[in-house]
């Protein structure tokens, strides 16, 4: 166990993953993946972070955040994090720049982890032995028979309760082939299932509040991004005709974007995303917010980065089991454990840190950076 070592350099690798089939939501359409991973060294030890994002987060990191962190206590997370936000005022903090804080944040806490040999959720304050997760894909670009195979293999095969899909496809102008799949979502997965729908901001207020009349058969619980996410009173409107809970928060990049979504009563449930909003440190603080407002914080994508922290987080909802980064990270990562029956993902407690070693022989195809 050491306590008092410097970390001794910080290093940044991009990789681009095709991904299985083409994805599309209501918004946006994408055929690969930009993982940006960083390893932070300390006294022979390594902590491994990550984020998806723009290449140009491996080259911040590579050529700003660096320097910064090298030479600085491996306690002293909070210190490095607070050392990187500080410096990257001039650079624009949000965005590209919080996403490559985030990934250096979170390979600190791994690396701090390992340091004092304690698995990384019990550093942070672990109150569950799993967390509960719910499938998510669905996606616009499928055809009926995709959206089968893989709702089915979740929800029959795995036994996760819970499951999303992506609607509102070429920005709300395909009502009716929402609708559609909505239902035929429904009838895949049975009468007990929880089923979500996830918009991406494509939709306006009112035809929001009419999809989900007209999906109210349905049973739909939790409605994403019905609009922007930056149209706070449209939230807030939306939020108050619907019954499914409505959802927000996966572009945070600082603490304050929270604490507006917040305040502007525009959801039921909180997300954040940790790979942007600043790694663990700043998820703890937008876990905080939430509790101070009696809401619950749900973790998007990229399971296996949010395991441990959303395992130490007492008003956590769930985390989100997102199709292509499921497969990304147990592809590139040794140590994934896969969830059990029911949703649940364990926190296994026999490996130091987050667990999970970066296999570079199986990434290395995809290295672009
Ligand atoms: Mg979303």
């Amino acid at each position: 166990m050491r306590a008092d070592a410097p970390v001794d350099a910080v290093t940044a690798a991009v990789y681009q993953i095709p991904t299985d089939a083409p994805e599309a939501d209501g918004t946006i359409s994408w055929t690969s993946t930009t993982m940006i991973v960083v390893r932070a060294h300390a006294d022979g030890r390594i902590g491994t972070g990550w984020t998806y994002g723009a290449a140009a987060a491996g080259s911040l990191i590579n050529d700003k955040l660096a320097a910064i962190v090298t030479g600085r206590d491996a306690m002293d997370v909070m210190g490095s994090y607070d050392a990187m936000s500080r410096a990257a005022r001039n650079l624009g903090r949000l965005g590209i720049a919080a996403c490559a804080i985030s990934a250096v944040d979170v390979a600190l806490w791994d690396l701090k982890a390992r340091l004092l040999d304690l698995r990384l959720a019990r550093l942070l304050g672990q109150v569950r032995d799993g967390v509960p997760i719910y499938g998510s894909g669905g996606f616009t670009s499928y055809d009926d028979a995709q959206l089968e195979d893989q709702f089915a293999r979740w929800v029959h095969e795995q036994g996760i309760p819970r499951v999303k899909m992506k609607i509102a496809e070429s920005w709300g102008r395909r009502e009716d082939r929402d609708l559609a799949r909505i239902a035929r979502a429904r009838k895949i997965i049975g009468p007990g299932p929880e089923l979500y729908v996830d918009a991406n901001g494509g939709y306006t207020r009112k035809q929001a509040v009419r999809v989900a009349e007209a999906a109210a058969a349905c049973d739909v619980r939790w409605f994403e991004e019905p609009v922007s996410s930056d149209d706070l009173p449209g939230l807030h409107e939306v939020r108050a005709h619907v019954t499914a809970d409505v959802a927000a928060g996966e572009y945070g990049y600082d603490l304050p974007y929270f604490a507006r979504m917040v305040q502007a009563g525009a959801v039921d449930c909180l997300q954040a995303d940790l790979s942007r909003c600043g790694g663990i440190t700043e998820w703890q603080r937008v876990a905080a917010v939430a509790a101070a407002n009696n809401l619950q914080l749900s973790g998007h994508c990229a399971p296996y980065l949010h395991l441990d922290a959303a395992a130490a987080t007492p008003n956590l909802r769930h985390l989100e089991w997102f199709h292509d980064h499921v497969r990304i990270e147990s592809m590139l990562f040794d140590g994934i454990t896969p969830p059990a029956p029911g949703g649940i993902l364990p926190v296994p407690g026999d490996r130091p840190g987050h667990g999970l070693a970066f296999r570079d022989d199986a990434a290395s195809p995809y290295r672009i950076g």
